[in-house]
């Protein structure tokens, strides 16, 4: 073994000890998780639980049916061994929090830290002792229903937004009452899915996995997560619930992680499916030797394991290395201490929580587009609000939302109505897929009555998440229509017309950009959505989110991202040929010979990191301490941002750097480093950030981690494409 136990002494022996006195039966229950019964304690259940034969239970959230099941398991199981209780608590228990992809949008990690601290305060009331969260698959194809529930599409983003989440869920201590193990998932490169299709193969070279697949699993595993969840797909044809050099190689030899490996759901068992394994029992075995310890509901490990083990394929080495890992998890949560009867009602709806929830849905709204003070509307305006999820408190808290209560959630329509606005609310449509387009009409003579309007639109709830991939990245059913309509009545009017576009994934505006005067991404803010977006659009707050994934414009462009490689052909300017007026092939034209399409540009619609804000920010005096740098020392970088408008505001800092020559094709530009700060208005902000040699290095032909010497150009700014630089070399000692 070259992983380290995480107990210490005393506790590691008493983990020996336990397992010693363990029958192979009672082992593979600890391997064991079951799906719990709905809300009872069924016979079954309460007889596996109380043979040992099952270690923990996914999907149990009543409290009383919590207690009663760890009661039966530490005293009246074989050796009192508590329970783990699974629960996907995703972006918040009772009080939704936004999306995992608003989160990342607030680019700030005390804002996600803080999410999934009262998560766990709030779930770990009614006995939940484990999450599935975070999600850190890196994310590029907005086609795929889970982008929602990721941080987007860069490696930085993912793995310093993924620890914030471990160590908000899991605490310094671990052991303390409400503090749950977090599990980071879907390990990995589940995000590379091909064409957006959920559980579709993924093709991912070892040198894309090692620069932005695996650096955010890395980063958990450094954070100290307590659990690790294989993802469904195949690896390079190797199913990843299978595959020993992902989950053995990699994560236990070279990472050292010394955590719990969970499948994910039926995820050993689908190894038939993927034609790797002739049966359950084959795939008990690839599984097991590969390096899954807890099996999520399929059931192989129990009924073949101990088969398995007489017939001297699978070692019971290999099956102690995996329950000494279990029962360290549970003696790390102090789950044989303390209180697992808590039977408490989640304390949400406080003030706190409620706070907490509206702070970060402010701070998730991404403004893409405000055509000169289109936006912020003046209190006393009047406004028509138009569209299916403006008073809808289910849609707005977005996918993997299971223990949400809808009743505290406040819609746009009721943030409108506590500021006192006069508001005209008209739903148009029954939900964003209806093709009836017989209330529009009504809905423009709204607009024409109105000093403003603010269109609700997007995806509902359902439109993302796990299998909700899509094809198209419009706005569904009727609703660019009414945009259209509604644009037409206002004509040569000045009542500007303002789209908030609720949806778990960014979509391709750029039909519809033309027709509106401002536009606010806001992803779906969870359930103080309402008072956050009224707040932004009323000027109370301002706008300060920041895009963590690149919008295309044309679903052709996919996969866009900013950190692409330099092609040998690339583009150095905007070559958007309109084919009508060249109707030649792209290769007869000089343009068309670079790395785009012929039919639109090659830029996003919106770049990463982008977001505007109320005031304007100024960036200059970009200071290096030093343009020569050696492999001892640091590199210090100051910029001064200055809020140039009336406003005070927040901006988020960012911080990229190119390689500019070295031995493997590297990003046009990596980001290394972001801050979120608060400058007043008419005030400047020293901002700070401090490079190490591990910030440059890079995996070479061998996938050896390198930094070679050279020259390096950095930027900083408010996004993606900021162009204040400064160049730097790189020497050896
Ligand atoms: C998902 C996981 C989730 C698990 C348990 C699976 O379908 O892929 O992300 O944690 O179910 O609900």
């Amino acid at each position: 073994m070259t992983t380290t136990s995480p107990l210490n002494e005393p506790e590691l022996q008493r983990a020996k000890d336990l397992l010693d006195q363990m029958s192979v039966t009672q082992k593979l229950g600890q391997m064991h998780q079951v799906n719990g019964a709905g809300g009872v304690v069924t016979e079954q259940l309460a007889h596996d639980v109380r043979m040992g034969n099952v270690g923990s239970v996914i999907n149990e959230v009543d409290a009383e049916v919590i207690a009663q099941l760890q009661s039966i398991a530490v005293n009246e199981s074989p050796h009192g061994i508590p329970l783990l209780i699974g629960r996907d608590v995703i972006h918040g228990f009772k009080t939704v929090f936004p999306l995992p992809i608003g989160l990342a949008s607030t680019w700030c990690d005390e804002t996600i830290e803080r999410s999934a601290r009262l998560s766990a305060i709030e779930a770990s009331a009614v006995g939940i002792n484990w999450t599935f969260s975070p999600m850190i698959d890196v994310s590029r194809d907005p086609r795929w229903g889970r982008i929602a529930e990721s941080f987007g599409e860069d490696p930085l983003l993912n793995a310093r937004m993924g620890a914030a989440m471990v160590r908000g869920y899991q605490t310094e201590d671990p052991s303390q009452t409400t503090a749950i193990a977090a599990c980071a998932k879907h390990f990995a490169a589940y995000g590379a899915s091909e064409s957006g299709r959920d559980y579709n193969t993924t093709n991912v070279s070892e040198h894309e996995l090692r620069h932005v697949y695996l650096p955010p699993f890395k980063a958990a595993c450094e954070a100290g997560v307590l659990s690790v969840m294989t993802s469904f797909s195949d690896l390079n044809g190797v199913p990843v619930s299978g595959n020993e050099w992902l989950l053995t190689d990699v994560l236990r030899h070279e990472w050292r992680f010394n955590g719990v490996v969970v499948s994910d759901w039926g995820s050993v068992q689908q190894l038939t499916v993927h034609g790797v394994a002739e049966n359950d029992k084959a795939a008990a075995e690839q599984a097991i030797n590969a390096g899954v310890e807890i099996e999520m509901v399929s059931g192989t490990f129990i009924n073949h394991a101990e088969a398995l083990l007489h017939s001297g394929v699978i070692t019971i080495e290999k099956l102690d290395a995996a329950v000494l890992n279990i029962l360290a998890m549970k003696i790390r949560l102090g789950l044989f201490e303390q209180h697992y009867l808590q039977g408490a009602t989640s304390p949400y709806n406080s003030e706190e929580h409620t706070k907490e929830a509206y702070e970060a849905a402010v701070k998730s709204c991404v403004l893409l587009k405000n055509n000169g003070t289109s936006l912020p509307i003046a209190c006393d305006q009047r406004i028509a609000l138009l569209g299916p999820l403006a008073d809808d408190g289910y849609e707005q808290l977005g996918t993997w939302v299971f223990d949400g209560d809808v009743s505290i959630s406040q819609t746009v329509l009721d943030g409108f109505r506590q500021r006192r606005v006069e508001v005209n609310y008209l739903p148009v449509f029954a939900s964003t897929r209806d093709h009836d387009n017989s209330r529009i009409p009504l809905a423009c003579d709204a607009a024409a009555a109105a000093d403003a309007v603010v269109l609700c639109l997007g995806e509902e709830a359902i439109l993302s998440g796990e299998a909700h991939c899509r094809a198209e990245l419009d706005l569904p059913g009727a609703q660019e229509e009414l945009i259209r309509a509604v644009s037409r009545t206002l004509r040569g009017r000045n009542v500007p017309i303002i789209l908030v576009v609720l949806a778990g994934r960014p979509l391709a505006l750029e039909c519809i950009e033309p027709f509106v005067d401002a536009i606010l991404y806001a992803w779906h803010p969870g359930s103080m959505a309402g008072p956050a977006i009224a707040d932004l659009v009323l000027g109370e707050r301002t706008p300060s989110g920041k895009l963590p994934v690149s919008f295309v414009r044309k679903v052709g462009q996919i996969p866009l991202y900013y950190g692409q490689k330099p092609t040998g052909r690339p583009v150095t300017h905007d070559n958007y040929v309109h084919m009508d007026q060249f109707p030649m092939r792209a290769e007869q034209t000089s343009l068309g010979m670079a790395a785009s399409h012929i039919d639109t540009h090659f830029t996003p619609m919106y770049p990463f990191g982008y977001g505007l804000s109320y005031t304007q920010f100024e960036y200059r005096n970009l200071q290096l301490s030093s343009h020569e740098v050696s492999a001892t020392e640091r590199l210090d970088v100051t910029v001064e941002v200055v809020n140039c408008g009336k406003i005070d505001a927040d901006e988020v800092v960012q911080l990229y750097i190119r390689d500019k020559v070295s031995s493997v094709s590297r990003p046009v530009r990596e980001l290394k480093g972001y801050q979120r700060i608060s400058i007043p208005a008419g005030q400047s902000r020293l901002v700070s950030f401090s490079l190490s040699r591990a910030d440059l290095g890079f995996y070479n032909q061998r996938s050896q981690y390198v930094v070679e010497t050279g020259t390096f150009t950095l930027w900083i700014g408010g996004d993606s494409t900021c162009d204040l630089s400064a160049e730097f070399n790189w020497i050896s000692q």
